[in-house]
C-alpha cells in the first residue's frame, strides 16, 4: 500500500495490510450478499456468519472452551471497569482485590469503587509504576469477590510475564486490552478477561469479553439490561445493534493470525523478537536511552523510554516523523517516548526505529 507510515500509536493502532485490503472489499460488498458490511442487518444470515466466525476464530486462537461465553460489547474497556464491578462486586462482602500496576489499573479502581468495597492488594504507584509485584508481595484475600489486574499497562509499558496466582475459588479478572492476542494464555486461570479491540484485535468500537459462564449465577438482579452480562450472553451479543463493522474486522484479524502468522505461539515469538531489538538498543546505549519499566516487567507491546533531555526527545520525534516513524510521543503522564509495537507492526518497522535510535545517539553523544 503506498504512502503508509510506520505507525507506533498506542491505539487505535496499525492493522495488517491484508486485513485493510479485505476490509476494503467488505465495505464494497460482503461475500456475495450484494451489500456492504456497513449496510447489512445485524440479523441477516450473512452477518450471523461473520459474528459466529469471529467468535470461533477467537476461541480457537485462545483455546476458549464452551464453559466460557465470548461477548462483543460496546463502551470500551472503560465500561468493563464498571460492568465487572456491577456484575460481580455489587452487594458482596468481602469486596474485590485490585492489583494496580499503572494508570489503567488505577482507573479500574476508581470506577469499581462506585459498586462496592475494594482492597488494593498491591500498587506500584510509589515507585512510579515501573514493575509488577513479585509473587511474595501479593496477598490475595481468600474469599475475595475477584482479583483484578491489568496484564499490560499501555501507558507505563509494564507487563505481567505470567498470570498472578489466586486462591482457589477467587476469579481472576483481567484487563487485557493492550496484550490481547499477543501471546497464548492459560484461559482456565481466568474468570473474566476483556479487551478493547483497537490495539491488537481490530478497530475501535468493540470490546471482547470472555467470561466463565458459571460466574453469571452471581450477577445481582436489577442491573440495566445492557450492563447485565446475562442479557449479553443470552442474546449472543445481539441484544441491541452491535458494532457490526468492528466485529467484521476482528474476524479478519483473527483469520490473519491463524493463516498468515500461524497462531499465538508464533505471534508471541515475533513480538519477543521485535521488543528485544528495541530493548537491546536501549540497554546498549550507555545510558543515553533509559527504559521506564524495570527489566523484569518490560512490555513487549509498549516500549517506554526517555532521552537525556526533553529537548532531545523533541528533536528525536521531529526526525522520526520526517522518516515516516509516527506516534512515538509518550503519554503525557509519563513523558518521554513510547513505541507501541503490537502484532501488526512488522519487524521492518521496528528495525527502522532501532536504526534511528542508534544513529541519533551516535550524533548526540
Ligand atoms: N485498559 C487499557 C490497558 C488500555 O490501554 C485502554 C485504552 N488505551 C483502556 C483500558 C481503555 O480502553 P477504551 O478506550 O477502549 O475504553
Amino acid at each position: 500500500m503506498s504512502d503508509r507510515v510506520w505507525n507506533f500509536s498506542a491505539g487505535p493502532a496499525t492493522l495488517p495490510e491484508r486485513v485493510l485490503a479485505e476490509a476494503r472489499e467488505g465495505i464494497h460488498e460482503l461475500s456475495g450478499s450484494g451489500m456492504s458490511i456497513l449496510e447489512i442487518s445485524h440479523r441477516s444470515p450473512a452477518f450471523q456468519d461473520v459474528i459466529a466466525e469471529a467468535e470461533a476464530e477467537l476461541r480457537a486462537l485462545l483455546g476458549i472452551p464452551d464453559s466460557y461465553a465470548v461477548l462483543f460489547l460496546q463502551g470500551g474497556a472503560s465500561l468493563q471497569f464498571s460492568m465487572v464491578a456491577m456484575n460481580l462486586l455489587r452487594g458482596r462482602t468481602p469486596g474485590a482485590d485490585y492489583v494496580v500496576t499503572g494508570s489503567w489499573g488505577a482507573k479500574a479502581v476508581s470506577e469499581a469503587r462506585h459498586e462496592g468495597s475494594l482492597r488494593i492488594v498491591w500498587s506500584g504507584e510509589d515507585e512510579g509504576f515501573t514493575r509488577v509485584p513479585r509473587p511474595n508481595e501479593l496477598r490475595i484475600t481468600d474469599d475475595a469477590a475477584y482479583v483484578h489486574f491489568t496484564s499490560n499497562e499501555t501507558i507505563q509499558g509494564v507487563q505481567w510475564q505470567s498470570e498472578p496466582d489466586t486462591p482457589d475459588g477467587v476469579p481472576l479478572v483481567c484487563d487485557m486490552s493492550s496484550d490481547f492476542l499477543s501471546r497464548p494464555i492459560e484461559i482456565d486461570r481466568y474468570g473474566v478477561l476483556f479487551a478493547g479491540a483497537q490495539k491488537n484485535a481490530g478497530p475501535a468500537g468493540v470490546t471482547v469479553v470472555a467470561l466463565r459462564r458459571e460466574l453469571l449465577d452471581r450477577v445481582p438482579d436489577g442491573l440495566p439490561s445492557m450492563l447485565d452480562y446475562r442479557t449479553q450472553e443470552k442474546s449472543k451479543s445481539l441484544y441491541n445493534t452491535p458494532p457490526t463493522f468492528a466485529i467484521y474486522v476482528v474476524m479478519l484479524v483473527a483469520r490473519w493470525l491463524r493463516d498468515e502468522i500461524g497462531g499465538l505461539g508464533e505471534m508471541a515469538s515475533r513480538n519477543a523478537e521485535k521488543a528485544g531489538l528495541l530493548y537491546d538498543a536501549i540497554d546498549g546505549s550507555g545510558g543515553f536511552y533509559r527504559g521506564h519499566a524495570d527489566p523484569s516487567s518490560r512490555s513487549r507491546m509498549n516500549v517506554t523510554f526517555r532521552l537525556p533531555s526533553e529537548d532531545l526527545e523533541r528533536r528525536f520525534l521531529d526526525i522520526a516523523a520526517e522518516r515516516g516513524l509516527l506516534e512515538l510521543k509518550g503519554h503525557r503522564s509519563v513523558g518521554g517516548l513510547r513505541a507501541s509495537i503490537y502484532n501488526a507492526m512488522p519487524l521492518e518497522g521496528v528495525r527502522t526505529l532501532t536504526e534511528l535510535l542508534e544513529t541519533f545517539r551516535a550524533e548526540h553523544t
